[in-house]
């Protein structure tokens, strides 16, 4: 039987649903509008009122960049992507290492480790944008 590592939980508010991953985001039940992290007041409307909203759990990625120094919680170097969801919003992922990524490539959510550090010096385990191969896009 395989071992299964442990780690501690990062910040990420997301769902796990057979394979796949959703970042959880809201949604103003006024005017639509969609956000990550969720927001208890509407930025655009300022509307109070807001449902849970699953992201992903593919997306496309918009842009990216390689962080090569940061502050000592981070582990250096790791790569962050905006990706365009589905649902109508960008959000800042960190992206898997395993990955020369491409503007426009599709990436699928995945949990991996790092780049952020628990106070104890362990890397958290985060949601990543992860490349997607051809036979596995959903529909
Ligand atoms: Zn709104």
């Amino acid at each position: 039987m395989a071992q299964i590592e442990q780690r501690p939980k990062g910040p990420d508010r997301y769902e796990v649903d057979g394979e796949n991953i959703y970042l959880l985001g809201s949604q103003c039940s006024a005017c639509g509008a969609v956000f990550y992290p969720e927001q208890t007041v509407c930025g655009r409307c300022a509307h109070r009122g807001s449902k849970s909203l699953r992201l992903g759990p593919e997306g496309v990625l918009y842009t990216w960049t390689r962080i090569h120094q940061s502050t000592s919680e981070f582990q250096t170097p790791y790569m962050l992507g905006y990706v365009d969801f589905p649902q109508n919003v960008r959000v800042l992922v960190p992206l898997v290492e395993n990955v020369e990524p491409t503007m426009g490539m599709v990436l699928k959510l995945v949990l991996a480790t790092g780049p952020k550090m628990a106070p104890g010096g362990e890397p958290f385990e985060l949601v990543h944008g992860a490349p997607i191969v051809g036979e596995e896009r959903q529909a």
